[in-house]
């Protein structure tokens, strides 16, 4: 199909709720897109922090091309080998207990909800159900995750939205100690705000924050639905806190590009979830827990040292660029957030990249880069040329 017969289908029939960039992605490789005109472009998205490992890498077309032939889906009434394998390695390799899979951010962060409310209800009764969140987060588009989300701007059309949730300033421990009351279970945030522009948490704050929790009986709850597999440099972001959260929520980077999600807890909430209690048909689906097996497998020392390298790399010469349209850089590994400066809005400066050959995100004022981890010198050299090219 031409670029122009898919656009108009996509407007024909598929609801409008996405602002879509004029491009109709057809494969890739790598780092590397092309669209159905045979255009190239250099990625620094992975379809929002999805595809860990690029696109096509071999091994996990193998993974998931074996495991179809094989059992594509099997109920959650029964034990199956790719789950039960996905689950040793994330705790194994993330120091925690044991897991719920889910099938996407959102899904996974109401899991997390949920433990937080029924582990404070099983211990306390009702009446503990408020979850602390903070300004800027984002957490997911179901109602629940809309509420949880410190935004107003999500707040809007979907009314009545969930109860239970008051947001605190990020970095301002004295913001979170006021929310403190006797209806509080739990504190949820990530470790660097991805969707509200790429702001890091001071490792401080983080800290002092994990010492009230304690304090309180009060469950740390991290959303590493972005940060998470590899993301920042460590298998999750928590890892370079020092912190040692109850509950830990994943989903985007996991399988490398197929739906899956989910929580991972520690040994205090291994009884929360009891049998009949939270459910999902498709999750620890026999593919997607496949695909996990071999993106956890990849997970090792060096590639999290190739993640720091790249994204001081790309940091350093974004920087040095010294384009008047761009501030400074600021995240973590591969997790990059640019300030915009000038007249044009991060919007205008996205669809400008997009249109020379480079893909980019915005968050917040801001723009933010996600490449695959796996993207090469050669790839990040030519994707800094079109950016230089295009923003000069
Ligand atoms: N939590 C965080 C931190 C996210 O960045 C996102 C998505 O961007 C979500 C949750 C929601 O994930 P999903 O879109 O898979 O539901």
């Amino acid at each position: 199909m031409t670029f122009e017969e898919i656009k108009a289908l996509d407007h024909q029939y598929v609801m409008q709720s996405y602002g879509r960039f004029d491009v109709a992605v057809d494969h890739g490789r790598g780092a590397t897109l092309w669209d159905t005109q045979g255009r190239e472009y250099i990625d620094f998205t992975s379809g929002i922090g999805v595809c860990s490992l690029g696109y096509a890498d071999e091994g996990w077309v193998n993974a998931i091309t074996e495991q179809a032939g094989k059992l594509g889906h099997i109920s959650n009434l029964f034990y199956a080998e790719p789950y039960v394998k996905a689950a040793e390695k994330l705790c194994r390799k993330a120091g925690m207990s044991n897991v719920f899979f889910a099938n996407s951010g959102a899904e996974s962060n109401e899991g997390l909800i949920k433990l937080a409310r029924k582990y404070s209800f099983d211990k306390y009764g009702k009446g503990r159900g408020t979850i602390i969140t903070l300004h800027k987060s984002f957490h997911g588009r179901t109602i629940t995750t809309l509420s949880a989300t410190g935004q107003d701007v999500f707040h809007n059309y979907f009314f009545p939205f969930t109860e239970g949730f008051r947001h605190a300033d990020a970095n301002d421990f004295d913001s979170v100690e006021a929310m403190a009351g006797h209806d509080v279970c739990a504190v949820m945030f990530e470790l660097i705000q991805g969707e509200g522009g790429v702001l890091p948490l001071d490792r401080e704050f983080v800290q002092k924050v994990s010492d009230l929790c304690a304090k309180r009986d009060w469950l740390l709850l991290i959303d590493e639905v972005q940060t998470g597999v590899g993301r920042t440099g460590s298998l999750f972001a928590f890892q370079q806190y020092g912190i040692q959260p109850d509950a830990v929520s994943f989903a985007k980077g996991i399988a490398g590009g197929l739906p899956f999600g989910g929580v991972m807890a520690g040994e205090k909430c291994r009884n929360v979830f009891t049998t009949g209690t939270h459910g999902t048909t498709f999750g620890g689906n026999p593919i997607s827990a496949a695909a996990a097996c071999y993106v956890l497998d990849r997970m090792d020392d060096a590639m999290f040292q190739s993640v720091q390298e790249k994204g001081a790399y790309l940091r350093s010469r974004i920087e040095a660029l010294d384009l008047p349209c761009l501030g400074a850089t600021r995240g973590m590994g591969l997790m990059i957030g640019i300030d915009v400066k000038g007249e044009r809005t991060n919007k205008e400066l996205a669809a400008k990249l997009i249109q020379s050959g480079l893909l980019v995100l915005t968050a917040g004022p801001g723009l933010r880069l996600l490449p695959p981890l796996v993207i090469t010198q050669e790839e990040m050299d030519k994707g800094l040329a079109i950016l230089k090219a295009a923003l000069s």
